[in-house]
């Protein structure tokens, strides 16, 4: 059912196709976009092709501002999508249905393909009003944010391109709200992964001694278990948010001898290991968490070895946890509450992200980022089966925009930020 009310959609979520190919696994970003530059051009902006590794392009829009003397804005978005199982869905997730009621259902109308668009389109509306930004206006549209953005924004923001842009601040994708408040991001958490091993004398299934390597992870699981317990109860007594505290969360246990139907069961292993996703906010202080993984969950003393990947940094090049100010040291903060209040909006209190994005490695920078989608009343459905966005919802983001971008487009005092 088509009226006049959708027609902005239908550019729009055809674009959103076009930027979305499905992925046959989780690997990369391999598939080249199929002529992504055109919206822009047709809106009249400069349009650049970036590759900092091949076949991974970075598409990047701008829109000149009166002042090329102030810092610029960054609108960030990404181009890779998680896969989707089709026959879980009710709608093909790779086609972008809009049903009579208004849904529009597609792997990525809510991460992150909305937002994409409605930069665009807030642009065009601006420029039928004759709109002229001071400050001048990059969008970016990056790859691989899904599989952790090293070859993307992370490449991107490190490049003398990005240099060259001299970007004040940055918006990038948030989440969508359950109710009628916008969400705000000034920080995301940090993961690491987490692997510990324990070694031990083997012996018979039926021998009670000590230092077994199975005893070993065992007891690390429960104290690792107490300290998961910890940060959950913060969270149950409502003291802090699940992003606030550190997540701990078993992912894998490897133990035990193969045998042709199973495991030897009369064989107490020599060495047995355990997989964790951790997550800390920027508040967390990394050494002291170091300490306790190399003195209380997997100590020498114990036979007991570990290996820490961090997927991201939590402090930035000046050694400042990896946040962005939400009080008036940063001016773009009132600009940006401003804005969504003369849109008519309201702004929740502004959250940690309890996953992460791109945004990190422009805060790594030192350049204040905001993770923000504008989706209210939408129920959150990233990564998750029939993603759908409210046709209603989409255009009313479209509206915000163009306030945000009118607004901080013509602040001209942080000059220097
Ligand atoms: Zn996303």
């Amino acid at each position: 059912m088509f009226n006049d009310r959708h027609f902005p959609l239908l550019p729009s979520f055809a674009l959103l196709l076009l930027l979305s190919p499905p992925h046959p696994r989780h690997i990369t970003t391999t598939t080249r976009p199929r002529n992504p530059n055109r919206p822009a051009q047709s809106l009249g902006l400069k349009t650049r092709t970036l590759e900092f590794v091949p076949n991974k392009p970075t598409l990047l829009i701008t829109w000149q501002g009166s002042n090329p003397s102030l810092s610029s804005l960054l609108f960030n978005s990404h181009l890779d999508s998680v896969p989707a199982e089709p026959s879980k869905w009710t709608h093909p997730p790779f086609s972008a249905t809009l049903t009579p009621e208004g849904k529009i259902f597609a792997r990525g109308a809510q991460d992150d393909k909305c937002i994409a668009i409605q930069y665009l389109e807030a642009i065009r509306n601006l420029k039928a009003r004759n709109f002229v930004p001071t400050r001048t206006i990059h969008i970016s549209f990056v790859p691989d944010e899904e599989i952790g953005g090293i070859d993307g924004a992370d490449k991107f923001v490190k490049s003398n391109e990005f240099k060259d842009l001299d970007v004040g601040f940055v918006l990038d994708e948030g989440q969508a709200s359950v109710n009628d408040e916008f969400r705000v991001f000034y920080a995301d958490r940090s993961p690491w992964n987490l692997i510990i091993k324990a070694r031990g004398v083997p012996g018979h299934g039926s021998r009670m001694y000590d230092n077994g390597a199975m005893e070993n992870l065992m007891n690390s699981i429960e104290i690792i278990n107490r300290f998961r317990d910890s940060q959950f109860d913060v969270v149950k007594a409502g003291k802090a948010a699940n992003s606030e505290v550190i997540s701990v969360n078993p992912v894998f246990l490897k133990a035990g001898i193969p045998s042709p139907t199973g495991f030897v069961m009369n064989m107490q292993p020599s060495e047995a290991e355990a997989g964790f996703d951790l997550r800390l906010p920027p508040t967390t202080d990394p050494e002291l968490v170091k300490k306790r993984i190399a003195e209380e969950w997997a100590p020498a003393v114990r036979n007991m070895t570990y290996e820490i990947i961090e997927k991201g940094p939590l402090r930035d090049y000046m050694g400042r946890p990896l946040m962005t100010a939400i009080d008036d040291s940063n001016p773009w903060w009132s600009v940006f509450k401003q804005a969504i209040a003369a849109a008519g909006g309201k702004l929740a209190k502004p959250e940690i992200l309890s996953s992460t994005t791109d945004a990190r490695f422009m805060r790594q920078l030192g350049i204040p980022t905001f993770g923000f989608s504008p989706m209210t009343n939408t129920p959150i459905l990233l990564h998750d089966h029939n993603e759908f966005l409210k046709d209603t919802v989409f255009l009313r983001g479209i509206e915000v925009y163009e306030h945000i971008i009118r607004a901080l487009s013509s602040f001209e005092e942080a000059g220097s930020v």
